[in-house]
């Protein structure tokens, strides 16, 4: 149709070129050699150059284009003195021709809230672990995680010089995700992947409890779904407070998008409205397939412990 693209799609479209804007500044930082590194709450909640550069670019180009749209960033930070060379104005015009699910073409813009995780995995990009980190756009409305971009800067870095370095998912509800191949783990093995670098005795507790077949620790919780919806693990398992809504909006769209589930460790549904409390409290537990295998097997005393 000639009708001007839905708000959602727009939004969606510039949140793409965005997140590789923020890719870019994320190997820009690295490169350059100075991570300028801030303890935020103690040496495992760190901040770095490129979470503060991406936080501004990211909140400061949606917020010129979507005026009335809600953005909660991660990072406390001004916003009054981004500098025009943070700013990306460009979209995906792929993404403006596919027609928005038509539940969502109403949309105005008060009505959304956007969360952005500047650099998920900041622990592991301060090691070298380049390839667990993402940048995090999720896009809620009602409450709901609806829409997601999830960019990943330094996808393919151990393929060699010639491999195209990084790539973008992006997934709609009711339309799917693209940018990946979605892919099944393995039938009939329990591949549980969690935090390298926030574990607890918890959650290890709860991870023998499920008995996995074998069990993968890497940073970021955009990472790990995408070890969910490319087959590597078949269930993300943290018994533990610490994720917050910006780590979970975005990805939660994508998989919800491709069929999976995500909720706390007690089987509860995330919330994503402006006033909800940022911090994940009860943990997380998300599947592509076969939550129902995974949250039978999540023992009481665990849920207990993590208070919603
Ligand atoms: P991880 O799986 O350890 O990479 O955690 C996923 C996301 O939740 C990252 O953004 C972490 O920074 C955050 N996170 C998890 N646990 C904690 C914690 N104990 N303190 C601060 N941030 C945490
Ligand atoms: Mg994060
Ligand atoms: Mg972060």
């Amino acid at each position: 149709s000639m009708a001007s693209p839905a708000l959602l799609m727009r939004v969606v479209a510039s949140a793409y070129s965005v997140a590789e804007k923020a890719a870019t500044i994320v190997r820009n930082v690295m490169s350059a050699g100075d991570l300028g590194i801030v303890e935020k709450a103690g040496p495992n909640d760190l901040q770095t150059k490129a979470d503060r550069l991406v936080q501004m670019s990211i909140c400061a180009s949606l917020a010129r284009k979507f005026p009335k749209v809600t953005i909660i960033g991660e990072e406390e930070l001004p916003t009054d003195d981004v500098t025009e060379d943070l700013i990306e104005d460009g979209h995906c015009e792929e993404i403006l021709k596919k027609p928005c699910p038509a539940q969502y073409t109403g949309i105005k813009e008060e009505e959304l809230v956007i969360w952005v995780d500047p650099l998920d995995g900041t622990k592991e990009y301060t090691e070298g672990l380049l390839d667990h980190v993402t940048v995090l756009i999720g896009i809620a409305y009602g409450g709901k995680a609806i829409a997601g971009v999830i960019n990943q800067p330094y996808y393919n870095y151990e393929a060699g010089a010639n491999a195209v370095l990084g790539r973008t998912i992006w997934g709609v509800l009711g339309m799917g995700a693209f940018g990946f191949q979605l892919t099944e783990a393995p039938a009939g093995k329990h591949i549980v992947v969690t935090t390298r670098s926030h574990s607890s005795a918890l959650v290890n507790e709860c991870i023998a409890a499920l008995n996995p077949d074998h069990v993968i620790r890497v940073g970021g919780a955009g990472n790990k779904i995408i070890q969910l919806i490319e087959g590597k693990a078949s269930a993300y398992v943290f018994a533990s407070p610490g994720c917050k809504k910006w780590d979970t909006c975005a990805p939660e769209a994508i998989l919800h998008a491709v069929g999976g589930k995500i909720t706390d460790i007690r089987g509860n549904s995330f919330q994503y409205n402006k006033e909800v409390k940022h911090m994940n409290s009860a943990g997380v537990l998300a599947t592509l397939r076969n939550y129902d295998y995974y949250a039978s097997r999540i023992p009481n005393t665990v849920k207990e412990s993590l208070v919603p």
